[in-house]
């Protein structure tokens, strides 16, 4: 079994680990965009205008199935230290 971790990307916005072509978000003229997702980047755009507290909320159900988080309240701490990192929240 081989990792390549070092190569791995994750979405700059929800840090959904991005590893399929349809994972990727779509530039304005239909680009690839290898910073975000499919689920938060489309045309050129972010699909929503949320903040990072609401982002997280939304997110940490969705991980928190015991994979790779179980609880919703271990996902939200795992969080809160992932996400100011990100590029999307980092800037503002
Ligand atoms: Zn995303």
């Amino acid at each position: 079994m081989q990792r390549k971790d070092e190569t791995m990307l994750f979405c700059q916005s929800c840090a959904m680990p991005m590893v399929k072509e349809g994972d990727f978000g779509t530039n304005a003229d239909g680009s690839q965009n290898t910073d975000y997702c499919v689920y938060c980047y489309q045309d050129g755009k972010f699909l929503s205008e949320i903040t990072m507290e609401e982002m997280i909320d939304f997110c940490a159900p969705i991980v928190s199935k015991g994979n790779p988080y179980n609880s919703v309240k271990q996902a939200k701490v795992a969080m809160l230290g992932i996400f100011p990192k990100l590029k999307r929240w980092k800037e503002n």
